[in-house]
């Protein structure tokens, strides 16, 4: 059997008469930029994860970028001061900070589970600190009654990085309703996937969107006069309608993907193999499954022969990497050792149990075959 890590064409393949009509609705439209489209998606996305505002952009960086970026115009963020993210993340959550003259502070997670360590993150927090950016990774809820307490109590924004995790719930709530604001990422990978980039930004707060909305469009509250030096962020039609389509099977693909996790977590008995936590109703949409091992390479080499693909998430952590040479001297054991030991098996809503079954009984032989 070959099996991918994850395979587009047969996700979006279950979808792709009714995203083939939605999308050629857009093209005879004649309309492609900030219409009916784009107005539908923000919505019904924005009712989705149970937020008052949703503002479509080009990206989930810029998602992230731009909620920053507008709380600095707002005044409630001044360059220099410090925003708290994990150090096991992907890039894009510390460059969103870095590009707005903030200050990203790193904070370990907790091994058990790959999400930030509330209690370092609290040791982490100074006079300086005015943002916490949590990542729901790997689809997994990062939210804790804690780190709502940290932020409440010294008056920090809390922004979700929800780019991994659409659909995940906490207690009843969306990611993405948690916080001051969320930055959210439609890659094609992800598990609310466009056909290309895009991305959305969600809060309640009104002000907020409506300066996000304009720093998006060249800064401009009304055409040709501009309050902000903006830039160009904008989610296009196709895309809003090939979103609107798959948002309806958004909540099935993820039973799906929790389905087969729980195939993962039930067949996976190798003594050598740590499995993540298992999820508790939706507080873990299954965007990835990482295991861990101290044979990585070894393990990824040997699954690879047997035709299963695999990934790795992430390879090499941002202290590590030269575009923060700045931070080589750093050390974060705890987000290092998951560096060196992380494997993500294939996983996605098209999976069959079959495929699944196979991974697992193919993992359980590792090393005495
Ligand atoms: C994918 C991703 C992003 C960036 O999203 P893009 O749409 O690719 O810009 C940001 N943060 C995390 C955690 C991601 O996984």
């Amino acid at each position: 059997m070959n099996i991918p890590f994850l395979s587009l064409k047969d996700v979006n393949g279950r979808y792709m008469e009714e995203i083939q009509r939605a999308a050629a609705g857009a093209l005879d439209s004649g309309w492609y930029l900030q219409g009916k489209e784009n107005a539908g998606f923000e919505e019904a996305y924005g009712s989705y994860i149970g937020s008052g505002h949703c503002v479509g952009v080009a990206n989930g960086l810029d998602a992230l970028t731009l909620i920053l970026r507008a709380y600095l115009e707002l005044g409630a963020l001044r360059p220099g001061d410090e925003v708290i993210v994990p150090a096991n993340t992907y890039i894009a959550t510390i460059l969103a900070v870095s590009e707005n003259g903030l200050k990203p502070v790193l904070v370990e997670p907790d091994i058990r589970t790959y999400q930030i360590d509330e209690k370092k993150l609290e040791a982490a927090v100074s006079a300086r600190t005015k943002a916490v950016m949590i990542v729901h990774l790997y689809g997994k809820c990062a939210y804790t009654e804690t780190i709502g307490r940290i932020c409440r109590e010294r008056g920090l924004l809390l922004i979700e990085d929800n780019a991994q995790a659409h659909g995940c719930m906490y207690r009843g709530r969306r990611t993405g309703s948690l916080g001051n604001a969320a930055g959210h990422s439609f890659y094609p990978g992800k598990n609310l996937g466009a056909l290309g980039d895009a991305g959305a930004v969600t809060t309640d707060d009104a002000l907020l969107a409506d300066t996000v909305r304009s720093i998006a469009n060249y800064g401009s509250w009304k055409k040709y006069i501009f309050q902000y030096k903006g830039r160009n962020s904008r989610m296009d039609e196709i895309q809003a309608a090939v979103l609107s389509v798959k948002l309806k099977y958004l909540e099935e693909d993820n039973d799906r993907r929790i389905h087969i996790a729980g195939i993962y977590m039930d067949k996976i008995t190798h003594p050598d193999i740590i499995l993540p936590p298992a999820g508790e109703g939706k507080d873990y949409v299954c965007h990835i499954f990482p295991v861990r091992t101290k044979e990585r390479d070894a393990l990824q080499a040997y699954l690879q022969e047997c035709g299963i693909q695999t990934m790795i998430h992430y390879p090499v952590p941002p202290h590590r990497q030269m575009a923060y040479a700045e931070w080589q001297e750093m050390e974060f054991p705890v987000s290092e050792e998951i560096h060196a030991t992380e494997l993500s098996l294939p996983m996605g809503p098209a999976m069959r149990d079959e495929e699944a079954e196979y991974v697992a009984d193919v993992l359980n032989r590792w090393k005495n075959g």
